[in-house]
């Protein structure tokens, strides 16, 4: 069943599927502590739902930012 909307697209798709920032702990760079920051300031939270092709862009997005930042 479709029941989880992903907030940037606005795509259904299924529960199991949902991606949050939260993955991002396990990225080595940019740190979790930045990541949790930088979404913070775009307006998204550790809880909110996102499909994989929409968390992929926050991933590339976040990474761009972070390597003009250093
Ligand atoms: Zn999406």
């Amino acid at each position: 069943m479709k029941n989880a909307q992903c907030k940037k697209c606005l795509n259904k798709f299924n529960q199991k599927d949902i991606y949050t920032i939260q993955q991002f702990q396990y990225r080595k760079e940019p740190n979790y502590e930045w990541s949790v920051n930088y979404f913070k300031k775009i307006g998204i939270s550790e809880w909110d739902s996102f499909c994989e092709g929409c968390m992929l862009f926050y991933s590339k997005e976040s990474e761009k930012e972070w390597n003009s930042k250093i």
